[in-house]
């Protein structure tokens, strides 16, 4: 089947809700390191990861193999048996916890299912119902995760679930007060107080955020924000629930986790996309005073499968060994000193937000306005996806591109992807 069969079969057969890249779809068929390869035979430089997903490249050796021998020793169980492989990879993350407390791990299948393991157990460790969740987040595809999302365009028609009260984001380059840091004094952490004070009953279950919003665009609040937050949130009896989905394993470099940035300490932590270097895993990880106080009977019949296990525990060994916190962070400052020289160039580039192998390019129609410019975007995806480099696209208004490559990309690498969104910014934007 050529790739033209296999979009034309795809329209046919999935369902048309699923959204792709790309005026014409890139059907995939191999991948190795940042190189991935379609139907065609066209090379690509992969500077997305599936999502921030392959955190480690495309079939790493490591990961690939283990999960080979574990598929060829034990495939399932369920949650109802304890396995070797779940276990060792609980101990390593308490190990590896953010905070002083030792944690508690539960695993599962996706970063849905992380967070609405992360919302049930702050209720009932809490004994309170209302949650407290930010504009422009986005906190996946089960009903609860929906109604959490800031997000209009991953909202389907559903009904309402109450509780859910959403905070401005701390998104600097589009200020929801008009305000400029730091003059602002962090305007929209303080007006969680008032959130919590005019909408609830002043309790809250909780309050969760991403480190760095994702699908939001990678917005990177200042950084005293989660210094500022956390308190009112925990002053009005909640937790904090840090959804790491994105930001952990290295990706925001030099630290494990996203939230280290910050100086703050999650009381609750829920990650997926980069722990299984692609197969799926997730984590709600609790510090273990509150894990403790989770107390109703929860099964998952996939969640802590071994070969799922055994891929994160690999993939973890490959981060340590290979030194990609380090890399994330070095490779990570020359991905965001390039993407400051294309800002210079082009003026269509509004803003340049990141941390470590989390970068992203702001595109507007004028500087002054700020106008977004989706249909720049679309235009540099078409513009990159030609010159043979896939980056994301994302934010509420479509006119961030995303781009967060693997954290084993090497210099050269860097410098190949940044030349590329050079060309292709001169295309797009016609600069
Ligand atoms: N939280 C965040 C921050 C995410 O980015 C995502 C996925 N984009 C999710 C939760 C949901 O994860 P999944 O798609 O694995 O259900």
């Amino acid at each position: 089947m050529d790739a033209s069969e296999l979009r034309r079969k795809q329209k046919e057969f999935l369902f048309p809700n699923v959204s792709t890249y790309y005026e014409e779809a890139v059907v995939l068929e191999s991948g190795k390191g940042l190189t991935l390869k379609d139907v065609e035979g066209r090379e690509y430089l992969d500077f997305f990861g599936g999502i921030l997903t392959v955190g480690v490249g495309h079939c790493h050796p490591r990961v690939t193999e283990a999960v080979i021998a574990q598929q060829k020793k034990l495939v399932h169980v369920s949650t109802l048996y304890p396995t070797i492989p779940q276990i060792e990879l609980a101990e390593k993350l308490n190990q590896l916890r953010p905070t002083k407390e030792p944690v508690k791990s539960f695993f599962t299948n996706s970063g849905t299912e992380a967070n609405e393991t992360a919302v049930q157990l702050a209720k009932v460790a809490t004994g309170r119902t209302d949650l407290v969740a930010l504009r422009h987040s986005y906190g996946g595809r089960g009903a609860l995760a929906v109604n959490m999302m800031g997000n209009k365009n991953y909202r389907p028609l559903q009904s309402e679930i109450p509780g859910i009260k959403h905070a401005h984001a701390p998104y600097c380059y589009r200020c929801d007060f008009g305000l400029k840091y730091p003059d602002c004094g962090l305007a929209c952490a303080k007006d969680i107080k008032n959130l919590i004070e005019t909408t609830t009953t002043g309790q809250i279950a909780g309050f969760i955020a991403e480190p760095i919003m994702g699908v939001g665009g990678f917005i990177v609040p200042p950084k005293e924000y989660f210094e500022v937050a956390v308190p009112i949130v925990r002053n009005a009896g909640g937790l904090f629930i840090a959804d790491e989905v994105q930001t952990a394993w290295g990706r925001t470099g030099e630290k494990w986790w996203g939230v280290q940035h910050f100086n703050v300490e999650p009381d609750i932590l829920t990650s997926a996309k980069g722990m299984g270097n692609g197969q799926p895993v997730a984590l709600t990880m609790a510090r273990a005073s509150v894990a403790d106080k989770g107390v109703y009977n929860t099964i998952s019949t996939f969640g802590g499968g071994p070969p799922s296990m055994a891929a994160a525990l690999a993939t973890l060994r490959v981060i340590e060994e290979e030194k990609l916190l380090f890399n994330s962070q070095m490779m990570g400052k020359a991905l965001r000193e390039g993407l400051q020289g294309l800002q210079e160039r082009f003026t269509g580039i509004g803003d340049v937000r990141g941390m470590g192998l989390m970068q992203a390019i702001e595109l507007v129609k004028d500087r002054g306005t700020k106008e977004p410019d989706a249909p720049g975007a679309a235009r540099l995806m078409e513009a990159t996806r030609k010159r043979g480099l896939l980056v994301g696209k994302g934010g509420l208004y479509g006119n961030t591109m995303r781009i967060a490559p693997a954290m084993v990309v090497n210099r050269s690498q860097v410098d190949d992807a940044l030349r590329i969104l050079g060309e292709a910014l001169a295309e797009a934007l016609r600069q």
